[in-house]
């Protein structure tokens, strides 16, 4: 698992120092998204800003994608598309307005936006707003 992880940061292109296996393992088991708090709560041993870091160059190798769901704190979630995602394989996000958690919606791929020429698009940010399935029972 571990040797797994290696390989696939140096595929990545990113130098797997231990903490950056230690954050990527802890993401790539979260099947809904996650904020630099949950990983802050459940990697305690790890500096907050080597955290932060860490997202950032995640994200820039596209091992993670971002998302704003309005609720102040960015969230993140694990690239299931080995950091191979076009745009519309992009997928959409749920916020429930209740328990505050925000859900991937594996299934459903973002629409595609037509765009006026000249624009260039270099992020999307699809955000369904409501309430879950656990808070609406
Ligand atoms: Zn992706
Ligand atoms: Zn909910
Ligand atoms: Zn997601």
């Amino acid at each position: 698992m571990k040797e797994d992880v290696i390989t696939l940061l140096d595929d990545a292109r990113i130098r797997p120092t231990s903490t950056r296996i230690l954050i990527y393992q802890y993401i790539a088991q979260q099947s809904d998204t996650f904020s630099l708090r949950d990983i802050e709560d459940a990697l305690l041993s790890v500096d907050k800003s080597t955290i932060f870091r860490t997202l950032i160059l995640f994200e820039e190798h596209h091992l993670i994608h971002s998302i704003e769901d309005g609720s102040g704190a960015m969230k993140y979630c694990f690239c299931r598309n080995a950091a191979d995602c076009d745009s519309d394989v992009y997928h959409c996000h749920f916020y429930c307005e209740r328990c505050k958690k925000t859900y991937c919606l594996d299934e459903s791929a973002v629409a595609n936006i037509a765009l006026p020429a000249g624009f260039v698009m270099h992020h999307i940010n699809y955000i369904v707003k409501g309430v879950c399935n656990k808070c609406s029972q």
